[in-house]
């Protein structure tokens, strides 16, 4: 057993990790930078560090001052929480090093994951359906558009080290391929300091379905069904629920067995997150998430079962809690993502909460490190809570999120609830015919 845990993150996620460690009785450390020396997570934690100044870079991404705030605290393991460090194999490797616990998967299996190429032919070969494409990277232009033909435009270019939608460009036809090829190697190259890119076709309406997957890293592993992330503006999500509208529980059983078996037969640990795009009822495999999503609350909610806690527990070596039996679907929920930002340009709004109020009641969940008289740092990402509802049906979850998202009153800055009001009107927000495109179209004339 863990006595002590250190949270290598900041912001609600640091929250979410402090109060599933105080259940189970473990201490917490916080990391801060000085920009956060009155955040939330300092406050919520047992213990508090000073890792550096504002930049990321040289705080919550220092990976000696995250190692030095555990020796000098005594912590045994640390959670990286989503962001930050938590697939960064390197970093895992050095906790491992300094006789720490990493809590998450193995350094090699991050590594494996973080490389899309190599995650791409791995879950080949394990049996996942994967979206047609390139055998690995395309080194040319003039291999470029071989491909092209031979898949068929249109198709997506995409950086192997890809991430955060980053280093995607789109070619319908031959005439466009050039000038994507190059500017999606020159932004992989910018944005991750590696120009590999592959190709994929691209789908033209799926929607993104994605499998929450858990190891116990000893050959055991099951699924917790689908999440529908398909509400997304710039391949960021904004809106997510779970089950998904449009998947059967034939298809459901069928995905999530070949996903848990992929990921026992490589002994995956820990919490780890399937992607693919769903379309004309088939699954294409595109990315593995080797970490804890910020969406994972949604299936918290219709399994009952505290993930982080489920992490830590298999983290100690203890097997995992629930079997895939136990596993059972009850109700519905959604997660909006609430960021400080103002409409309609989405752009990031830090400053001093004047007054926040959080929503109550059967089947709310709040996640928010926010408090009255906060001042956001204009340093880190513009996610300022997440607003979680849970009901018997999709229906009920979106009277829920209506009523939820009428009580919740952040003052002082900008933020995206006025969004999630507008998209809760919508008749196919309603009946759950969307698709990763509906939003950028929506957002086209709407706002
Ligand atoms: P990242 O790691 O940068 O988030 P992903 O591979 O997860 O990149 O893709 C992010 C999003 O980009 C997907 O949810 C989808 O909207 C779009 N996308 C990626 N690959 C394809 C494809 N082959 N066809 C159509 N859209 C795609």
């Amino acid at each position: 057993m863990f006595d002590k845990i250190l949270v290598a993150n900041r912001g609600e996620i640091a929250l979410r990790v402090i109060r599933a460690a105080r259940e189970m009785g473990i201490h917490t450390v916080a990391v801060h930078s000085t920009a956060d020396a009155d955040a939330m997570h300092v406050r919520m934690a047992d213990e508090s560090v000073c890792i550096g100044p504002p930049p990321s870079s040289e705080s919550y991404l220092s990976i000696p001052s995250i190692i030095a705030a555990c020796e000098v605290t005594g912590a045994q393991a640390i959670h990286p929480g989503y962001g930050f460090l938590s697939e960064n194999a390197n970093f895992v490797q050095i906790v491992e090093d300094h006789g720490l616990t990493f809590i998450g998967p193995t350094a090699e299996h991050i590594r494996i994951m973080g490389d899309k190429i190599t995650a791409k032919d791995t879950m080949k070969a394990l049996g996942v359906p994967c979206v047609p494409g390139s055998d690995g990277g395309v080194p040319t232009l003039a291999e470029a558009k071989r491909l092209g033909e031979e898949i068929g435009y249109p198709v997506i270019i995409k950086a192997t080290a890809g991430g955060g939608g980053r280093g995607m460009k789109v070619a319908q036809n031959a005439t466009e391929m050039e000038r994507a090829f190059m500017t999606a190697r020159s932004e992989a190259k910018a944005a991750f300091g590696n120009d590999e890119v592959y190709i994929e076709k691209y789908l033209q309406t799926p929607r993104h379905i994605e499998i929450q997957v858990f190891g116990d890293g000893k050959g055991g592993a099951v699924h917790l069904g689908e999440r529908d992330c398909s509400l997304q503006r710039r391949h960021q999500k904004v809106f997510e629920e779970a089950p998904g509208p449009c998947i059967t529980a034939e298809e459901r059983a069928r995905i999530g067995k070949t996903c848990a078996d992929a990921v026992a037969a490589i002994n995956y640990a820990g919490a780890g997150t399937i992607e693919f795009l769903y379309e004309h009822g088939e699954f294409y495999f595109i990315e593995m998430n080797t970490r804890l999503q910020v969406e994972h609350p949604v299936t918290e909610a219709i399994f009952g079962v505290d993930l982080v806690q489920e992490q830590i527990r298999v983290a100690e070596g203890h097997p995992m809690s629930f079997t895939q039996d136990d596993l059972v679907i009850n109700g519905h929920a959604i997660e909006v993502r609430i960021n400080a930002e103002k409409l309609p340009e989405f752009s990031p709004r830090p400053g001093r909460i004047t007054q926040f109020h959080t929503p109550g009641g059967l089947g709310v969940r709040m996640d928010s490190a926010l408090y009255d008289g906060y001042t956001i740092p204009p340093y880190y990402d513009s996610l300022i809570g997440k607003l979680i509802v849970h009901g018997r049906d999709r229906n009920a979850a979106l009277n829920r999120l209506n009523r939820a998202l009428g009580e919740l009153i952040v003052d002082g800055v900008d933020t995206t609830v006025p969004l999630f009001h507008a998209l809760l009107q919508e008749p196919d927000i309603q009946t759950g015919n969307y698709n990763i495109h509906w939003l950028e179209n929506w957002l086209l004339t709407n706002l």
